[in-house]
């Protein structure tokens, strides 16, 4: 019974019309990028002598991207690339982009921003308003790159971070801690003296915190606990909700040091500035974000890059995401980077997701049409327009 089939794996009317805010991503790549190498964290499995598509993540992406080109799901990958190029990457962008059915995009401007297509760009192609998250780690490296002193760092720090808060073009409504891909999540929970910010920088700046070395005379990658620390509550001084790199990403972290749990001193210290705290990703720790947006007020978490690269098991583990985490402190984001088609497919795969979480409740006769409606619009736009103070 194909039909019956279609119509039970069908959207709900509320999910499928929902417009997502997607509440951290960044741009697609304006030269065009490997879909291959792009699809996963890894190398999808090239050395074992396979592809990406032999992934959930491949083979979704098998099945939804296609028909965006005008072909049929799961069309052999040749025609796909052929057709991709016939279009041309403007072309195939705007379709993704479109296709996503964004309401508005957060987009982290701090990795290779120059490669990227801007904010300004990323909003026209998905016909929704763009804004900036900014990396507090690059303004960190931009600091330390114009050859301040150790002593001066910290003020020329939160002037600079400041500036770029307030710089004209797309409005910042973020900042964003990459800790856990440089030292992991295991932070003290004290704001750093303006003294120890001194001594970490002149560390760092000399090229010993053993994190590689400059060589040009630029400080070498900053990865320094003090530090990083230190960028955070800058950012909560300014007011702004702090994103944190949690959990899942490519092979530069140790994944067993960016447990969530690891920042529970950090988010207790932060609590009474009421900065909203926003775990980015999370996955395998989705569980304990969720307790961690539970028991602090201040917290919230979302499934960003996992819902892509989980494919269809997106909806088996969003369900476990939302065990426990308070509904209104969970947000959609997609993560994407550079590949047009992540966006749709992060997207469809997040909706399917939804989908199938809210149908089970309203078929056991658990949740009515109405709750179902109303948490859809919560975790689809609401929660981030509350957070970040977006527009209707
Ligand atoms: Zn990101």
């Amino acid at each position: 019974m194909p039909s019956e089939r279609a119509a039970a794996s069908a959207l709900l009317p509320c999910v499928l019309e929902q417009r997502l805010i997607d509440h951290h991503c960044h741009g697609v790549l304006r030269e065009g990028g490997d879909l291959e190498t792009l699809l996963t964290e890894g190398d999808g499995g090239a050395a074992a002598g396979g592809t990406a598509y032999d992934s959930l993540a491949g083979l979704a992406f098998r099945r939804m991207c296609p028909p965006v080109l005008g072909l049929p799901p799961h069309a052999p990958l040749a025609e796909y690339a052929a057709r991709r190029s016939s279009l041309g990457a403007a072309e195939v962008s705007g379709r993704f982009l479109a296709a996503a059915g964004l309401g508005a995009l957060c987009l982290d401007t701090g990795f290779q921003p120059r490669a990227l297509l801007s904010p300004a760009e990323m909003g026209a192609l998905a016909g929704a308003p763009a804004y900036e998250v900014v990396r507090l780690e690059q303004v960190g490296e931009d600091v330390g790159a114009v050859g301040v002193s150790a002593y001066a760092f910290a003020d020329a720090f939160r002037t600079a971070l400041e500036e770029r808060a307030a710089a004209a073009g797309p409005r910042v409504v973020a900042v964003k801690s990459i800790a856990a891909y440089r030292v992991g999540l295991g932070l003290g929970a004290e704001r750093p003296p303006d003294a120890e910010v001194a001594a970490a920088a002149g560390r760092w700046m000399r090229g010993g915190t053993g994190n590689g070395s400059g060589g040009s005379g630029a400080p070498p990658r900053l990865a320094d606990e003090t530090l990083h620390r230190f960028f955070i509550w800058c950012g909560a001084d300014l007011g702004l909700p702090v994103q944190f790199h949690v959990g899942y990403g490519d092979r530069d972290i140790d994944l067993h040091r960016c447990n969530p749990l690891l920042l529970t001193g950090l988010l207790r210290a932060l609590e009474p500035s009421g900065v909203p705290v926003m775990l980015l990703h999370n996955y395998p720790y989705h569980r304990e974000a969720g307790y961690l947006a539970q028991v602090f007020p201040h917290v919230h978490a979302d499934l960003g890059l996992a819902t892509h690269n989980l494919g269809d098991r997106a909806s088996g583990v969003l369900a476990e995401a939302l065990e426990l985490v308070p509904l209104r402190k969970f947000l959609y984001s997609s993560d994407a980077f550079g590949l047009p088609e992540l966006y749709y497919l992060s997207a469809s795969l997040f909706r399917r997701g939804l989908s199938d979480f809210l149908r089970a409740r309203l078929d056991a006769g658990d949740w009515t049409e109405a709750d179902a409606v109303r948490v859809t619009g919560l975790i689809g736009a609401e929660n981030a327009r509350r957070v970040y103070g977006l527009g209707a």
